[in-house]
């Protein structure tokens, strides 16, 4: 994440000075509108739509997309739980997908998870790295299965020249504490398709029929939520987004140089990358559990199995089926029964087991991660 500073200070102050909190009265001169704005220049994206959490965003996404009851929405089986918890918020039910050695959702394994039920696919860009976008572009496009890309760990990054999130249908960004971008909370749908954002929008603002918008005169009203953002996250999002690419430069430059000294063991390897000449995270995978175990116990190092709610054996409230009310319950609704157990995914356990995340230290000068380089690999030989 960038660092918390003066900028958004600055912004902070000058929100607080005209006294007006609420986005919609900023007006185009507002924070946040120039906040999306400058987004959609930056990541080439024809509709920004700020939200306050990624959460939300993907809600939004899946409801604008046209995602409802009945409907199966494959994610993968390494994700934030949010990610599984989305469709069922709009109705449809998570279908659960293993993840290969990149981490992302297994390409082959969504085709044999795809039913008559499948209406989309959420490929989910996990700790900066990228999914196989072409390969799931390819098989949605047979099954005409839409795209809703989780870039909420991924904000800004590229996958062979366009950024994540800015590929499928729509995508989601997160801007919570971990993330690349920090309002604390926050988030954004990212979508070329102006129905899909004229219904995002409604979708995000209580149905946002007392506000004028020009183009959304064809889309009939419908109930909505509340999700907007106050200026004072528009503010922060605004001040920070020129360090966030600087940010990934800093990943992108500390990528090779982390690689070159883990390359040098038979001990562990480097994880698979969908785009590697873009890489800005680093995982490498052990030949054991106890091997990587062994390997987090260094500094800036993490086991991906010992990351709680990002394992699908730890969605306690999916594993259980358990909505806030049960006649609320989409897997009531669904075409068929659906089951989860403890080993659907084994081979993502296998994976996770034994595949340890290596910080590539952005706050650090590069002669430091040299150092921690060849300290890690001392570590492991
Ligand atoms: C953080 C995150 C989310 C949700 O973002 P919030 O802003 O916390 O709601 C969704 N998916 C993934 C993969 C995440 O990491």
């Amino acid at each position: 994440m960038p660092r918390v500073g003066f900028s958004e200070w600055l912004a902070l102050t000058k929100v607080v000075a005209r006294g007006q909190l609420l986005r919609y009265r900023g007006g185009e001169q507002g924070y946040t509108t120039q906040f999306e704005q400058n987004l959609e220049k930056q990541i080439g994206v024809k509709h920004a739509l700020t939200v306050n959490s990624g959460t939300s965003a993907l809600i939004s996404a899946l409801a604008a997309a046209g995602i409802g009851p009945g409907d199966e929405v494959l994610v993968p089986a390494y994700t934030w739980v949010a990610t599984a918890i989305a469709p069922l918020m709009v109705g449809a039910v998570p279908i659960v997908v293993d993840v290969n050695e990149s981490l992302t959702i297994d390409p082959e394994d969504i085709k044999r998870k795809i039913t008559p039920y499948t209406k989309a696919i959420m490929p989910v860009h996990m700790l900066n790295l990228v999914c196989d976008m072409d390969s799931i572009v390819a098989i949605a496009r047979e099954h005409r299965l839409k795209i809703i890309e989780d870039a909420c760990q991924a904000v800004g990054l590229t996958y062979k020249g366009r950024r994540v999130g800015t590929i499928g249908d729509a995508g989601a960004y997160s801007f919570n504490q971990f993330k690349n971008l920090n309002s604390g909370e926050g988030g954004a749908v990212l979508t070329n398709d102006d129905r899909l954002f004229t219904r995002a929008r409604m979708f995000h603002d209580a149905g946002s029929y007392t506000r004028e918008y020009s183009y959304e005169s064809n889309e009939a009203p419908f109930t909505g939520m509340n999700f907007k953002v106050s200026e004072l996250t528009g503010a922060v999002l605004h001040a920070q987004l020129p360090k966030l690419d600087p940010l990934i430069s800093r990943l992108r430059a500390r990528y090779p140089i982390m690689v070159k000294h883990l390359s040098k063991t038979n001990k562990l390897r480097v994880s698979p990358h969908n785009d590697p000449e873009n890489a800005a995270g680093l995982t490498v995978i052990l030949d054991t559990a106890e091997d990587a175990k062994k390997f987090a116990q260094n500094r800036g190092v993490d086991r991906l199995i010992d990351t709680g709610r990002h394992v699908y054996t730890n969605w306690r409230p999916i594993m259980t089926q358990r909505t806030f009310d049960d006649r609320m319950n989409p897997w009531k609704w669904a075409k068929r029964d659906i089951q989860y157990s403890e080993d659907m995914c084994s081979k993502t356990l296998d994976i996770l087991s034994r595949t340890c995340r290596v910080s590539l230290g952005p706050q650090y000068p590069i002669p430091f991660m040299e150092w921690r380089g060849r300290s890690l690999l001392k570590a492991v030989s």
